[in-house]
């Protein structure tokens, strides 16, 4: 497990694009944290790290947003979803098996549907107002790599 702290936006903008820039395409990156911890701030930020130019817009209405570039990304957020079912009705499946990157904010709230496989993406606020700790843990076999990659960058 890798813990990043975080003081300000800008620090969780530096995580964010040392992330994006890691991405190779098929990841899956599950977030959880509260209300206003910073998962769509981080989620910005990976995607300019990935080259993406779109403004990126919390999906909360809309389930997921999809974000074309070399790599594309697919954007969950599933806050309002009833359950896993519903996932599954608008195929996420076949998004994360597809080559793009999966990003899933609230994702201990589908536990059930999350692949084994999978780099889990914490962010806790600590003491001060924009404080931050930001934890990176590997689930599976396939995401070490990427972690000791991310940390390169930073
Ligand atoms: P979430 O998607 O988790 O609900 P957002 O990213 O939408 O959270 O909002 C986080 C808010 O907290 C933003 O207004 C952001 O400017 C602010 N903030 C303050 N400090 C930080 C920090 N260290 N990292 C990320 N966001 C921060
Ligand atoms: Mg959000």
């Amino acid at each position: 497990m890798f813990e990043y702290k975080s003081f300000s936006p800008e620090d969780t903008a530096k995580l964010g694009k040392a992330i994006g820039e890691s991405l190779s395409g098929g990841e899956v990156l599950c977030f959880s944290g509260d209300l206003g911890a910073g998962k769509t701030t981080l989620t910005k930020s990976i995607a300019e790290g990935m080259g993406i130019v779109d403004y990126i817009t919390s999906p909360t209405f809309t389930i997921i947003n999809e974000y074309d570039g070399e790599i594309s990304l697919y954007h969950f957020d599933v806050y309002r979803l009833g359950d896993c079912d519903e996932l599954y009705d608008i195929g996420y499946e076949d998004y994360i098996d597809s080559d793009g990157v999966c990003i899933i904010e609230w994702s201990n709230l589908v536990e059930d549907a999350l692949p084994n496989d999978r780099l889990e993406i914490r962010l806790l606020r600590t003491g001060d107002m924009d404080e931050r700790s930001i934890e990176l843990e590997a689930k599976g076999q396939n995401y070490e790599k990427l972690i000791e990659s991310i940390e390169g960058k930073l």
